[in-house]
């Protein structure tokens, strides 16, 4: 006997009792037979009945999929994507009804009536729009609330890898957020989470909403530096990531806002999970509190030596190292460095002596201060 003949019994003891449209009795047996039609399935094994007034399970859901359709093209007119996946919300009366069904007949291993309504949504939307179904990281995720009749839809973030020159003082690194949501986004800030777009992470973010909507603009830098610090040779490089993105793609060509030059952009998978390591060629203005003796900076050079180690409030202990260190003495009171030092090296802290030992003030036994810094490359 063949297994469709083993199961027709079945189906229509099941079709005696319930009235079941031709999806929601397909169903329970398409698995066992290999068949991706539930619903030719069903009409098959009803051949000898009646059209049924309402599915016992889904309340004839399955002849309105075509109306969430249609919640589906809106919530979606507005994005550009390649592939998606469905998620539904349906009454829990309907899903007790088909765990009822199963459990009387000891129907296992089959779809649920969810499984089914989103592969049918899938289905229709995929023949609509040409996207591909994908189950897994779906570039836009559906979810159709059946119940509400709402459908809620989730663009995947996209980060993006970029350096940036400024060539002018006074621009901050960051930006200030939203007075009302604390960056989280809001409708005071239309979701950006920032209001004003006056820092280097502002016209950023400004450039990249531009290009591919968004609602949130989250950057992992590569350093950070003072408002009146300039970032010269090939930049310092950022990881920005945008959330709930309108458009995945779009030209990163080399671009220069309010003397700020952004270059070297590109669309990456995710920004760095681990700090990343890196050096910076720093530029220090040094003024001191003691006429300066040029045997005395020569002593500079042996910070070269040894790292040095910087105490954090926490506790927290790092170590950098310097690699290279020059000097210059522009006046009595005054000369620059030019340092190449790892990363993260707390310039005015350094300059100062608070907490990080050895320092300039102690190894010149002098108070110093940093007037100014500029970073002369970032490298990674
Ligand atoms: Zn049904
Ligand atoms: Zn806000």
């Amino acid at each position: 006997m063949s297994t469709y003949d083993q199961i027709a019994p079945i189906a229509n003891k099941i079709i005696k009792k319930y009235d079941l449209c031709d999806n929601c009795l397909g169903r329970l047996f398409s698995k066992q037979l290999h068949l991706s039609s539930n619903k030719l399935l069903g009409k098959k094994l009803k051949k000898n009945l009646n059209s049924i007034e309402k599915c016992y399970v889904c309340k004839n859901l399955f002849d309105n999929l075509n109306h969430f359709l249609k919640f589906m093209l809106d919530a979606s007119s507005d994005y550009s994507f390649t592939s998606f996946s469905v998620g539904a919300i349906i009454k829990p009366s309907i899903v007790d009804r088909d765990d009822f069904i199963r459990s009387q007949f000891k129907l296992k291993g089959i779809d649920s009536v969810k499984t089914d309504i989103t592969k049918e949504l899938g289905k229709l939307y995929s023949r609509k729009t040409k996207k591909t179904i994908v189950h897994q990281d779906p570039e836009i995720t559906f979810t159709v609330n059946l119940k509400d009749e709402t459908c809620q839809l989730r663009s995947k973030s996209i980060t993006i890898f970029g350096r940036y020159i400024k060539t002018k003082r006074g621009f901050p690194q960051k930006q200030k957020s939203c007075d009302n949501c604390y960056g989280k986004g809001c409708r005071v800030c239309d979701f950006h989470g920032i209001v004003e777009f006056d820092s280097v992470e502002g016209v950023i973010s400004k450039l990249i909403f531009k290009k591919f909507g968004g609602t949130t603009a989250k950057f992992t830098w590569i350093g950070g530096e003072d408002k009146s610090s300039l970032i010269l040779g090939s930049g310092r490089p950022f990881f920005v990531k945008i959330k709930n993105p309108n458009k995945r793609k779009s030209k990163l060509s080399e671009i220069t806002i309010n003397s700020i030059k952004l270059h070297k952009m590109k669309l990456v998978y995710e920004s760095p999970k681990k700090s990343i390591k890196f050096n910076s060629t720093i530029k220090v203005n040094v003024s001191t509190k003691s006429p300066l003796e040029s045997k005395t900076l020569k002593k500079l050079k042996d910070l070269t030596s040894f790292p040095v180690i910087v105490y954090e409030k926490s506790g927290k202990r790092t170590e950098k190292k310097i690699f290279e260190i020059n000097y210059k003495k522009i006046s009595k009171n005054q000369f620059s460095l030019k340092i190449k030092a790892e990363g993260g090296l707390p310039i005015k802290r350094f300059v100062i002596g608070d907490d990080i030992t050895p320092n300039i003030s102690k190894i010149l036994q002098t108070s110093c201060e940093c007037q100014e810094f500029d970073f002369l490359d970032v490298e990674v």
